[in-house]
């Protein structure tokens, strides 16, 4: 056996510990001036038709220890199927992945990567296609940009971002499908879409975490969920030119997509404990919720986090920060690293062909609602 392990590539992460017979011992590399993480991507070589027991030791210091047991390891051999190693086993503090590989070459990643170069596939395609408007809203610390998508003419302003945390690969997949959607001339609820709002799609928040291969922050280390309240060129650039540009434009809908470690279902998260809370603005957040949960069987509304109480709301988050700023129906979209345990799929969890489905499972739902939210402009 000449097995080797390898990282140095678009969103890779991890670091060679040792190899010891057919064990090989890992760690997963913190994001760069930060204590987070969590997000692995790597490749084994050498390894085909031999039984290996991949080991990654520093499991139990993670950001969420809790997203292990339960979990399952995704594995590919093409990088673009990815199924999930049904054995992968979390004990005494180390996650261990024990594979036989049909190949010399195989991917481990802790959730199908979306890499950077995925991402600039998808931008590529979208700017050229004629009902889109292509802005760069400015540049990253490590000189990426910030890509920003326009489509619709309608009054109500809904903003989609995702990847704050770039770590959670889910909510780009999730982006993909709903810009399918979108610009699917055939579709007959995006074309009914388009003409009663103006999507502001920023597709990826956080390039630069995405390239290094982090879990949760950006190129200085910063969570860049919690700078809504006070953004700044230094540390958090990235907030700080979506912020000004949906100042200029007004938010009236807006979703964050991520992805939860441990909680194995799909849901949302609001804004309750805003200063400004209105009742009205609950129950628009209230009707799009009922609407997904009739739309899809892969949303729920029974798990979720901890509602905050009356003022108790973290105004540095988006979610709250829009909803107290524009009087938005602002929601955080939450999707699991494991599957959803509600509608199980034994062979790849939870994946990217679901998370593109429930962004149409969104629209679809908004679409619903649509009406009901009051217009800008
Ligand atoms: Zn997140």
């Amino acid at each position: 056996m000449n097995l080797s392990i390898s990282s140095a590539f678009d969103g890779g992460n991890i670091r060679l510990v040792a190899i010891e017979g057919n064990r090989i011992d890992l760690e997963i590399v913190n994001d760069h001036q930060s204590d987070f993480y969590q997000w692995f991507y790597f490749r084994l070589t050498g390894a085909e038709g031999e039984p290996v027991e991949l080991r990654i030791v520093n499991a139990a210091g993670a950001a969420y220890p809790l997203g292990w047991p339960g979990y399952r390891a995704c594995m590919s051999y093409d990088r673009d199927y990815w199924e999930r190693v049904a054995e992968t086993r979390y004990e005494d503090g180390v996650l261990t992945i024990p594979v036989t590989p049909a190949s010399n070459s195989v991917w481990f990643a802790y959730f199908a990567p979306y890499t950077m170069e995925r991402h600039h596939d998808l931008i590529a395609e979208a700017a050229d296609h004629p009902w889109v408007e292509y802005r760069s809203l400015g540049q990253t610390l490590d000189g990426q940009e910030i890509d920003y998508l326009q489509i619709g003419e309608g009054p109500v302003q809904v903003w989609l971002y995702a990847r704050q945390h770039p770590g959670e690969s889910m909510a780009e997949w999730w982006m993909e499908g709903a810009l399918e959607k979108l610009l699917d001339d055939a579709d007959p609820v995006s074309r009914r879409l388009l003409t009663k709002a103006t999507f502001h799609i920023v597709p990826n928040m956080n390039p630069d975490g995405s390239k290094r291969g982090h879990l949760r922050t950006n190129a200085a280390g910063v969570n860049l969920n919690r700078e809504w309240h006070d953004p700044s060129p230094e540390r958090s650039p990235e907030v700080l030119y979506v912020l000004r540009e949906m100042d200029k434009i007004g938010v009236d809908f807006a979703m964050d997509v991520h992805g939860d470690e441990a909680i194995p279902a799909n849901f949302l998260a609001g804004f309750e404990g805003i200063p400004s809370f209105k009742r009205s603005q609950q129950d628009l957040f209230d009707r799009f919720s009922e609407e997904l949960v009739r739309i899809s069987p892969d949303f729920q509304t029974r798990q979720g986090y901890e509602i905050a109480k009356p003022g108790q709301a973290n105004l540095s988050m988006s979610t709250a920060q829009l909803a107290e700023r524009f009087g938005a129906v602002s929601m955080t979209l939450e999707m699991p690293f494991k599957d959803n345990d509600d509608l199980p799929d034994p062979d790849e969890g939870w994946s990217p062909d679901r998370s593109r489905l429930l962004a149409r499972s969104c629209l679809d739902a908004l679409h619903a609602m649509i009406d009901a939210l009051p217009k800008r402009r």
